[in-house]
């Protein structure tokens, strides 16, 4: 392929990687063709090129794949989502207020929940808890006056917990999803004699689009069917504590993609709330859960990657919908509690890693002129592709089938195998290359053009770093970090490190338009090219496995500086091979033994010399300190 840098412009590239799309300005490139990341500085914007925090960070001896963490960005989706939600309801006149919560199981790394708590104290921003181990981890850092909201299936030790947190002055809400909790509840409560903050979490029969429809409806396997509701309510008003039931909650799913299924949901849920003060519950509070999706593929659609809707009116949907349904019922404005993880946390992680070799599925030159005497079938294959002037190549997949049978039954040789292969590879470019020419698409050439796309192997796992690409299908806006000012000339999916054939990202956003390849720039072994995976910081760090024994990734947080630097936060190595074999069991140092011991009886036996012993143990003994990825 031709290299045509003469009219490709840095904005061409921001535009067919989508970056300003799904970027929403964090994310742009500078004049250098270099991937940056953008922050609201005081004086204006200030700007950071990705690569000289890549080259900072291998300075400092971190080799790829690194997860990168902005803390900017999360201090900044915090504040725009407690600022519009306050704009939202000092517009409408709304009587409430919003108190969000991060619900823990979307990121529970320690600084991602120590930032929220101390980005979001100004609002009083609290936490979600939906196990014991997440409650334990929230309550220990929970900001003054945050609310603690604990979902999931509540025993004993869970319940306890919570009663004394509300002993210790958290206002901590029990949500109930089924009639066995409540019972020990109110066990429970009575013996710490504390009146608990009750929430009743609800099945909303609203049935959401999106990638999480199960979640929703009636078949949602969380949330009280109204007719457990109303045993719940009338077991209340029998243990005399309806004045604890303070919370509605509902949780529609994640990632809702459009608009119009959250205000009905919102809808349903008012409905709900209005019956239990009819009841004589105080209640105060209304929980809808999370849902607020964020634009992975940047085009602001209703597809399950993306959303029809902006964060303004998200909050104004709820805000409006809640203050119309209720007015003209005399009950007050509830205050307003979301549990957004995805939309606050999505933003300001990613995954970057560099490439270590490119497959490319191109013919070698045909030899010329074509031997007369080779096989008749390869002569039948090169006539096939001599001749060929359309675009239906059926019969040269009818005649490389036929070439590989021949292989097998031993008529053929590893060359003439070779030789077909490729007269096969010839053919499927020329269809291709006519087809391009003419402006012709089909489905056929579509898939052709796949089939023929470079495999770029990347030093990264997608099971341990993005998993969710692998199990849901998730898709995650993928670039260069650089040469952004050259064109991309080649198209590729790419491949991990791992030996499974899943171990693959091949979905992308190019040009708007979702395809299974990706342009990419000519690469060649030796030379540095990274690639980064954005968007990555929900749901992707516990999710993620040890496949293939690839262990957790460094990590290096970071915190743009208004000089147009950036200031190193934190560091965390990531797991070493020992690490990693010690979380299957093995004992690292029962391995090196082991080894120590073969090497000295080969000393013993002089097939090694002592030196060499040493030598060979010292390298044992570095890959199990070392790291796991693909060192250069
Ligand atoms: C998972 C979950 C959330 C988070 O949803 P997002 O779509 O990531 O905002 C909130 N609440 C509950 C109850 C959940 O289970």
């Amino acid at each position: 392929m031709t290299q045509d840098l003469s009219n490709w412009t840095i904005d061409d590239s921001a535009q067919l990687y989508g970056i300003p799309d799904w970027g929403r300005g964090f994310f742009g490139v500078n004049s250098a063709g270099e991937m940056t990341v953008e922050i609201d500085g005081t004086k204006g914007p200030v700007q950071v090129s990705l690569m000289e925090i890549v080259a900072g960070l291998e300075q400092r001896g971190y080799d790829m794949p690194i997860v990168l963490r902005i803390e900017n960005l999360l201090q900044s989706r915090i504040v725009y989502l407690n600022e519009t939600f306050r704009g939202a309801i000092a517009a409408a006149g709304y009587q409430g207020r919003y108190r969000g919560v991060f619900p823990v199981k979307v990121n529970q790394q320690c600084q991602i929940i120590e930032e929220i708590c101390r980005f979001g104290a100004p609002y009083q921003h609290g936490l979600e808890a939906g196990s014991k181990a997440e409650l334990v981890l929230a309550l220990a850092n929970l900001t003054p006056g945050g609310l603690l909201v604990l979902n999931g299936y509540k025993d004993r030790e869970f319940i306890d917990l919570g009663l004394w947190a509300h002993k210790l002055g958290h206002p901590c809400f029990f949500v109930i999803e089924s009639p066995a909790e409540l019972e020990l509840l109110i066990e429970r409560s009575h013996q710490l004699n504390v009146r608990p903050h009750i929430g009743a979490r609800i099945k909303i029969s609203t049935q959401v689009s999106g990638m999480w429809t199960e979640t929703s409806g009636d078949r949602s396997s969380f949330g009280l069917s109204s007719t457990q509701l109303l045993a719940m309510v009338e077991t209340l008003q029998a243990a005399e504590m309806i004045d604890c039931l303070e919370m509605l909650h509902c949780h529609l799913g994640s990632q809702i993609p459009c608009l119009e299924d959250i205000g009905r949901g919102v809808e349903e849920a008012c409905r709900y709330y209005i019956n239990l003060c009819r009841e004589g519950a105080p209640m105060g509070y209304l929980d809808l859960g999370g849902g607020l999706a964020v634009d992975y593929s940047g085009r602001c659609s209703g597809d399950g990657h993306s959303r029809n809707y902006s964060l303004e009116d998200y909050c104004q949907a709820i805000v409006t919908t809640i203050a119309a349904t209720l007015d003209n019922t005399g009950i007050a404005h509830p205050h307003i509690v979301t549990e957004s993880g995805r939309a606050t946390v999505a933003y300001s992680s990613m995954l970057l890693f560099n490439i270590l070799d490119v497959m490319h599925f191109e013919a070698d030159p045909l030899p010329q002129p074509f031997p007369a005497n080779e096989a008749e079938i390869l002569q039948e294959q090169h006539r096939f592709f001599t001749t060929l002037n359309g675009h239906d190549y059926h019969q040269a997949v009818i005649l490389r089938d036929r070439m590989r049978q021949q292989f097998r039954d031993g008529q053929l040789s590893l060359r003439q195998r070779t030789l077909g292969e490729n007269l096969f590879l010839a053919t499927a470019q020329k269809v291709v290359a006519t087809a391009r020419q003419s402006g012709l698409s089909s489905p056929q050439i579509s898939e052709l053009q796949d089939a023929l796309a470079d495999i770029y192997y990347g030093n990264f796992s997608v099971f341990q770093s993005l998993p969710d690409t692998w199990a849901i299908d998730q898709l995650l806006p993928v670039a260069p970090l650089h040469r952004h000012d050259q064109r991309p000339t080649r198209e590729a999916i790419l491949s991990d490190l791992t030996c499974d054939c899943d171990g693959k990202l091949d979905q992308f956003i190019v040009g708007g338009e979702l395809r299974k390849t990706l342009p990419l720039h000519a690469f060649s072994p030796g030379e540095n090219y990274y690639v980064g995976a954005f968007l990555m910081g929900a749901y992707q760090e516990t999710l993620g496995d040890l496949h293939n024994l690839f262990g957790d990734t460094h990590v290096a947080s970071v915190r743009i500086n208004e000089e147009g630097g950036y200031d190193l936060i934190e560091e965390i190595s990531g797991d070493t091979i020992g690490e990693i074999l010690s979380y299957v069991e093995y004992s690292p140092s029962v391995l090196f033994d082991r080894m120590r011991k073969e090497a000295e009886q080969a000393v013993r036996e002089q097939r090694l010399t002592v030196t060499e012993r040493q030598q060979f143990l010292t390298l044992f003994g570095d890959n199990l300190s070392g790291y796991p990825y693909y060192r250069g």
